[in-house]
């Protein structure tokens, strides 16, 4: 297994660069994956290297776990991507994008008959498992569709048409239109870039995180009145009876955990929805977000889900209720230790004073 992580590399370092050729140049057929309950940087990675593939002469397959939501239709190429079963049991390579662990694929990879297919892993998750057989982790890249950026210039791959469009899209969608603290120079070089090769940024903006739905706001209306502050941690449930009473839809009225942690008196905001998986199961998926200064990304972790300091989740199995008191307590504990630990005085406060 190799693994590579780089330090805020702005290009794709020579050795990866010569890792991935190998793997790419090669492989006839290719399967191009990304996590399961698809969001912008998901999907326009995997149409991104799609893009890229095609530019080599490759004829990619692009699956996804769910169905990805129809705002990103925009994307050109989108209605190529298949569902699981599409997915053949044997190819030269598989390339997963934006998932920080093996089970993020969801059906798509069946480590029964992929098992023993190298298995390229593009992600910039802090918490990445480094479960490929080559893996590309970039912590410092504020989105898998800026390493794309990157990979396209050491492929060739002219930063234009439906490329620059995809790539726009999951570079727009991660850093919540150029405004996470991870949003640096280089991101805006890289965005820049994109709008240069002819991606519009404000139809982009228009489309992703400037759109809902009626029936989410009327979700967000439900919950917001009962959501709970407590420690400067703010949080909500979303169960399912209350999907229904808006008429909410999977996916719909997301994004409500960036907005709690917009409270004044939070530092770190959580929601806990009630879904059903593929096994029937009752599962509770909890999405956490952190001001700058706040880590949620280790207390997703200890849950067995992954993300990034500022933005993280994972999926627990239990009623609503219980999993919301245990987790919501355990980011308060999370939050003072934070707060603790920067008390203690180090080198560099002496130094600094
Ligand atoms: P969101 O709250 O938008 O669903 O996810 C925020 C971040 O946490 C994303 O980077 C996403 O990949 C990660 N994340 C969310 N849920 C899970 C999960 O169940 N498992 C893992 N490994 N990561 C998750
Ligand atoms: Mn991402």
């Amino acid at each position: 297994m190799t693994e590579i992580r780089t330090a805020g590399a702005l290009f794709l370092p020579p050795e990866i660069e010569s890792a991935i050729r190998s793997a790419i140049n090669p492989a006839e057929r290719i399967l191009c994956v990304s996590h399961v309950s698809p969001d912008g940087d998901a999907i326009g990675s995997l149409l991104g290297m799609g893009w890229i593939l095609r530019h080599l002469g490759k004829k990619p397959t692009l699956a996804l776990a769910d169905k990805p939501s129809a705002d990103f239709n925009f994307i050109p190429g989108f209605d190529q991507i298949v569902a699981p079963s599409a997915v053949a049991d044997s190819y030269d390579l598989i390339i997963c994008l934006d998932a920080s662990s093996q089970d993020r694929m969801g059906n798509v990879y069946r480590p029964e008959v992929h098992g023993q297919t190298p298995l390229l892993v593009i992600d910039h998750h802090i918490t990445n498992t480094n479960f490929g057989t080559l893996n590309w982790v970039e912590p410092g890249c504020a989105a898998v569709c800026q390493m794309l950026v990157y990979l396209a210039d050491a492929m060739g791959a002219p930063l234009n048409g439906s490329l620059a469009v995809a790539l726009l899209t999951g570079l727009i969608t991660d850093t919540l239109g150029l405004r996470t603290s991870n949003t640096d120079a280089h991101v805006l070089q890289a965005a820049m870039r994109l709008t240069d090769g002819g991606a519009i940024l404000h139809e982009i903006v228009a489309r992703t995180i400037l759109s809902r739905s009626f029936a989410g706001m009327r979700l967000w209306g439900l919950i917001l009145s009962e959501a709970k502050l407590q420690d400067r941690v703010i949080w909500a449930t979303i169960s399912r009876d209350q999907r229904k009473a808006a008429g909410a839809q999977d996916g719909e009225g997301e994004g409500l955990a960036g907005f709690l942690v917009s409270a004044k008196e939070a530092d770190i905001g959580a929601t806990f929805t009630e879904r059903v998986n593929k096994a029937g199961e009752a599962v509770v998926e909890c999405s956490f977000r952190a001001k700058p200064g706040f880590d949620v990304s280790q207390v997703a972790l200890s849950f067995g889900g992954g993300g990034h300091p500022p933005a993280a989740g994972c999926t627990l199995t239990g009623p609503l209720a219980e999993v919301a008191a245990q987790v919501s307590a355990a980011l308060q504990e999370a939050r003072r230790s934070q707060l603790a630990a920067r008390k203690e005085p180090t080198m560099n406060s002496v130094v600094h004073g």
